[in-house]
């Protein structure tokens, strides 16, 4: 018998394959797991299959295509006046998660403490774990989980390396404003921290609010690594493409890690992006609306009933408090009624937290879903 032992003894299976399994088995709605239940724009799909046909079928340059850093690039200074450097500031890589799991590979040593506001992403804490570092997890304030600026600092010590900041936050839609990064700032330009800016839902921000990444900041600019997604924009979560951008030191110090553990992106996925994004510069610009509508049509169809919702500001989830209908029932529990006896199934919040929240139960529901699902939806929750 071979004798070996888990890296991550407390780790099961995440909470979105347990979830999306579930709604399978139950042949359940499945508003749980972050995914478009539609298909991607058509040029899209297209500009994929002549990228393929075309012989775009090697390895890619380990940093990816050039023309999608380019256009990236050129978002970052449509959006925030940046000036990127696509040649040494930006990595193109499959997904996000990769991305952050090598940016803490990079960053953060054996000893080192990571800040991590909780509710929390759940690949953050186990990739700070493999690397021996520590997460201090500071809870945010229900109900519009703002942060805890005392705790903050009280917090920060000369062991703490990295801050994880997630805006749009998943799961709850809260955005960072300019005065949250500006008190980050005040509290970190002076020691040796990094922000790793996790910045996958960046293009969906709700009733004309702006998004504000990391690197609009001067401040930051050398000490942040922001993380984004192509799957979340251009509704293909299952090309997993998404990138790593930061100033040339940082993107060094991250590619000497990437390139052993993935070397590069998919080829031909990323020629289809770089095209379809020059090409249709009005499928990005169109996005806050599309989602927005979304948000509107699924709070609509839930809105006379026992379900409480504050709306999301952002990301395509929508948190509810579920306490007037069934008190008795933790978050889990709520979840697989839900599943069970009304063929809904969505994500227990707690799961995002290391510690049980103090707030009252909240169940997350993706509503980057189709208008009859969403319809759908609203008549199950509406019924109970
Ligand atoms: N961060 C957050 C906050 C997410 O919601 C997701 C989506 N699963 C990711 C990172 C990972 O994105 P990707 O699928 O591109 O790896
Ligand atoms: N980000 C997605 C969510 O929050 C799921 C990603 C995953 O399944 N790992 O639902």
């Amino acid at each position: 018998m071979i004798e070996v032992h888990s890296k991550l003894p407390a780790s099961g299976v995440t909470i979105f394959s347990t979830m999306t399994a579930m709604a399978q088995r139950l042949n359940a709605l499945n508003l749980s797991q972050g995914f478009p239940d539609f298909a991607a724009p058509p040029a899209l799909l297209e500009a994929l299959n002549q990228a393929s046909l075309a012989g775009h079928n090697q390895y890619a340059p380990g940093d990816g295509i050039l023309a999608l850093r380019e256009q990236l690039a050129l978002q970052f200074m449509q959006r925030d006046q940046l000036n990127l450097d696509p040649a040494t500031e930006i990595t193109i890589t499959p997904g996000a998660t990769i991305g952050i799991f090598c940016t803490i590979q990079a960053i953060v040593h054996a000893g080192d403490e990571v800040i991590v506001f909780d509710p929390s992403y759940d690949s953050y804490a186990p990739s700070i774990a493999l690397v021996g570092g520590k997460a201090i997890h500071i809870p945010l304030q229900a109900p519009d989980f703002s942060v805890d600026w005392n705790r903050v600092q009280h917090a920060i010590n000369h062991k703490t390396r990295m801050v994880i900041v997630n805006t749009p936050h998943n799961p709850t839609g809260a955005l960072w404003s300019k005065q949250d990064w500006q008190t980050l700032i005040a509290l970190i330009q002076d020691k040796n921290i990094v922000v790793l800016s996790d910045e996958v839902y960046e293009h969906l921000v709700f009733d004309g609010r702006k998004h504000i990444s990391a690197l609009s900041f001067p401040e930051l600019r050398s000490r942040s690594v922001v993380v984004g997604s192509f799957g979340k924009t251009f509704h293909v979560t299952g090309w997993k493409t998404g990138y790593c951008i930061a100033a040339p030191a940082l993107m060094t110090l991250f590619r000497q890690i990437y390139q052993f553990a993935n070397f590069c992106g998919v080829t031909p996925v990323q020629i289809a992006l770089a095209q379809y994004m020059q090409q249709h510069p009005e499928h990005i610009q169109g996005l806050a609306a599309f989602y927005q509508q979304k948000r509107d049509l699924f709070l609509a169809g839930i809105a006379t009933s026992k379900f409480q919702a504050i709306p999301s500001q952002g990301t395509y989830f929508q948190s509810l408090d579920y306490s007037q209908i069934r008190p008795d029932l933790d978050d889990v529990a709520m979840c697989q009624y839900l599943a069970e006896q009304h063929k809904i199934v969505a994500i227990p919040v707690s799961a995002f937290y290391c510690e049980p929240p103090q707030h009252a139960g909240l169940i997350r529901f993706c509503f980057a879903k189709q208008e009859q699902t969403l319809i759908r939806a609203g008549e199950i929750l509406s019924a109970i």
